[in-house]
């Protein structure tokens, strides 16, 4: 389909549990995160150009990708670092172009925890956060996952302020109620988003 909404929000704010909600409603889904972990998968350029780079030390057993040793090398390392993202971006770019490209719901949803962070929100039409308060983003976080509520905090504050996200955002999804609250605010914005992508 040719007509993209952009949903994004900070780690645990639901957009796994709204995404879902519009996959029900027929919607195709496009998972950044996905799109970034399949370009390295074994087999592939990106992971062939990436072995020629650092070497064999930076695979697994298996021969797939070690992230922690790669993520060790880049962390002191901002030349490599730039490197890195200079040959997996475009990869990255050109998969998700592909992937939502070859849909064919009436729109497409592309989700992205760092839609705003990495540009992506130029590929949209529209954008759609889920938004949560930092105090519930830790609890529902710590409560799914085995993280510390410091593991948390970083990662918080290594994304974009939920300011300036609200301030970005075309469409915004308030989370902090029940989640059986959700399903008709999605209803609500598919509505709208089949009439937008006609009228595209
Ligand atoms: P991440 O970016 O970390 O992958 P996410 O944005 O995809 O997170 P979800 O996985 O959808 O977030 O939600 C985080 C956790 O909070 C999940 O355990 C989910 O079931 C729960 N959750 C989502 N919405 C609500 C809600 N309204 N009330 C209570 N719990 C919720």
């Amino acid at each position: 389909s040719k007509y993209l909404i952009g949903l994004t929000g900070g780690i645990g704010s639901g957009k796994t549990t709204v995404a879902n909600l519009f996959a029900e409603l027929g919607i195709e889904l496009v998972d950044a995160d996905i799109v970034a972990r399949d370009v390295v998968e074994i087999g592939t350029s990106g992971l062939n150009q990436i072995v020629d780079h650092f070497g064999r030390q930076i695979l697994n057993q298996d021969a797939s990708l070690d992230r922690s040793a790669l993520r060790e090398i880049i962390f002191n390392q901002p030349k490599e670092r730039s490197w890195l993202n200079n040959l997996l971006h475009p990869i990255i770019r050109t998969e998700m172009l592909n992937q939502l490209a070859a849909s064919s719901s009436p729109y497409t949803i592309l989700v992205a925890p760092l839609l705003f962070e990495n540009e992506l929100d130029r590929l949209v039409d529209r954008t759609l956060l889920i938004d949560i308060s930092p105090e519930q983003q830790r609890k529902r976080t710590v409560n799914r996952d085995s993280v510390t509520n410091e593991q948390v905090e970083k990662i918080i504050s290594s994304q974009a302020p939920r300011a300036e996200k609200l301030l970005k955002a075309d469409d915004v999804i308030d989370n902090h109620g029940e989640i059986s609250a959700l399903k008709s605010k999605v209803i609500a914005l598919h509505n709208n988003y089949l009439k937008l992508s006609n009228n595209a």
